[in-house]
């Protein structure tokens, strides 16, 4: 599967915020974007004035590197979420919130999406007690996501029960202990905090 290897850092810097890409790093003073707030590049703290088609894409690469999707699977999605009734950009932002690494990261079992992604690949999840190893699998509500028996020992996951801080979206539930999380619902536009203007992503891809 092709996937992004530059920098993660160049991209936040890319679209001028923290796209929290790295976990804990982020929250420190060594975040690139907190060290050096302008785009990459030799032009990059030269700044332009961006055309309408300017302003979509750039919504649209943000959302794609908040969920670390590369562009064909981003345009599925959106074809998908088309095709679906209700608002379009809603029903975006609703897939890639229901993709499974994404849930594993907002239930607090990782402190990324790609080090989420990763823990799904590498197969520690259990979705309905059985083993779901891919990424992009698409939660429904009252599916039940558990870390699996074996992999419950482990450091990484000890550590998590001993550390974790605890607060989840209104559209999940965690028992920290069992190592749980409950898909209570599907989220609603207003669960989804990402500073993302769906609407331009539509405009863009209904040009
Ligand atoms: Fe983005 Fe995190 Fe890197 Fe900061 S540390 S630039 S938020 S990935």
């Amino acid at each position: 599967m092709a996937r992004y290897t530059d920098s993660v850092c160049r991209l936040c810097r890319r679209e001028g915020m923290k796209l929290y890409l790295k976990g804990d790093r982020c929250f420190t003073d060594k975040c690139a974007v907190s060290k050096r707030a302008y785009a990459p590049g030799l032009h990059g703290s030269s700044r332009r004035k961006l055309s309408n088609f300017g302003i979509q894409l750039r919504e649209k690469q943000k959302a794609k590197r908040f969920y670390g999707i590369l562009e064909s699977q981003f345009r599925r999605y959106f074809e998908i979420a088309d095709k679906q009734e209700g608002i379009t950009g809603e029903n975006l932002l609703r897939l890639l919130e229901s993709r499974l690494d994404n849930v594993v990261y907002r239930l607090g079992f990782a402190s990324s999406r790609a080090e989420a992604r990763q823990l799904v690949t590498h197969g520690h999840f259990r979705v309905n007690g059985e083993k779901v190893d891919i990424p992009s699998y698409l939660v429904s509500a009252g599916d039940i996501i558990a870390v699996k028996e074996r992999s419950k020992s482990s450091n990484k996951f000890r550590s998590l029960v001993e550390n974790f801080k605890g607060s989840v979206p209104n559209w999940l539930t965690v028992d920290i202990e069992k190592l749980e999380g409950t898909v209570v619902s599907l989220p609603s536009r207003e669960d989804i905090d990402l500073p993302i203007s769906e609407n331009l992503i539509v405009e863009l891809y209904s040009r």
